[in-house]
């Protein structure tokens, strides 16, 4: 059994998914996904991983396996009667956005976890994309984490904005895109809107704007960038956000500090992991790619930003 003992493990909260997705690539059902599961595929590349979340009696054996097999903690994974969470979506054109056709929250429509003890105490805490209480719930009942990241999206940004600014206060680094900062904080220009979000309580927005790349900006006005990573096929964006948001999250726990050289290379290990998720249905992808080639990756976007690597 994958056990996390490291002071310096991620536990993740989020969605456990079966999803149905249509892109021009073309049609899957009950494809494993969810927050959770990719940020932990891109989470456990840095750093031992542990999910939090609920699956239903439908959930394949399969899938369990195969997060064993990335070496993923399962002790915070739930098995409760019911279905698992359901979102299905499409991407067409250029693919920059899911039109959501169906989201069914399952067995996480009253799912209250009950963190393990030994999970309670681990460092770095994603609260990935799920309802906001429920990433609140968790956040109780961590001992002392020393950087909780959150991540979220307009379903939870327009449904549940009261509790979401609950997370916004009580996080050090929010993930968030440039659609959801407009609509969270009413800001037009990016720059005004991140420093509004910086107001709320984070000490670090990490701006996720797609093909453009990603910005990292800090409480008293530093901000650094990261390129996308030019992939030439996109077979399929699920998960992207989740990605980029566990191998930043990773990575700072690997490095154990915040200085703007660390967040920098943390959003570059989150651009690579966003970008092999993006290569595949489901988080298969990201799960296989060796080391090499994320660590080439990266090099290539350090070239792209002008450093030797
Ligand atoms: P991303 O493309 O990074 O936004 O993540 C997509 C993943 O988030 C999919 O695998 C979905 O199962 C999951 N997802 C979609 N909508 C929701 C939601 N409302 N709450 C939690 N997870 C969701």
């Amino acid at each position: 059994m994958n056990r996390v003992t490291q002071e310096r493990s991620v536990l993740v909260v989020g969605s456990v998914a079966l999803d149905g997705i249509e892109t021009p690539y073309g049609r899957r059902e009950r494809v494993l996904g969810g927050s959770a599961v990719y940020a932990s595929c891109a989470a456990r590349r840095f750093a031992k991983t542990a999910p939090v979340g609920v699956v239903g009696d439908d959930f394949p054996d399969e899938h369990l396996r195969f997060l064993e097999s990335q070496g993923i903690a399962l002790t915070g994974l739930y098995r409760k009667p019911g279905k698992t969470f359901h979102w299905s979506g499409s991407y067409t054109g250029g693919m920059g956005k899911a039109r959501t056709l169906d989201t069914q929250l399952g067995v996480f429509q009253d799912f209250s976890p009950d963190i393990p003890a030994d999970l309670r105490s681990c460092r770095y805490v994603l609260l990935g994309n799920i309802h906001p209480s429920l990433q609140i719930r968790v956040l109780d009942q961590m001992e002392s984490p020393e950087v909780v990241g959150a991540d979220t999206m307009n379903f939870w940004i327009e449904g549940e904005p009261e509790l979401l600014r609950e997370v916004v206060r009580r996080v050090r680094v929010m993930f968030i895109n440039e659609a959801e900062i407009r609509s969270f904080t009413g800001e037009s220009n990016l720059i005004a809107a991140a420093d509004s979000l910086l107001e709320m309580g984070p000490q670090i927005v990490v701006l996720k704007r797609g093909e453009h790349g990603t910005s990292v900006h800090q409480v008293g006005g530093e901000i650094v960038f990261v390129p996308a990573y030019p992939s030439t096929e996109v077979v399929d964006p699920t998960g992207a956000g989740d990605a980029l948001a566990g191998g930043f999250l990773g990575y700072l726990a690997s490095r154990g500090d915040l200085s703007p050289g660390a967040l920098q290379e943390a959003a570059i290990r989150g651009t690579v992991a966003a970008s092999c998720a993006i290569e595949d249905f489901g988080p298969f992808r990201l799960a296989s790619v060796s080391d090499a080639e994320i660590e080439a990756r990266v090099d290539r976007i350090n070239r792209m930003l002008g450093r030797s690597g």
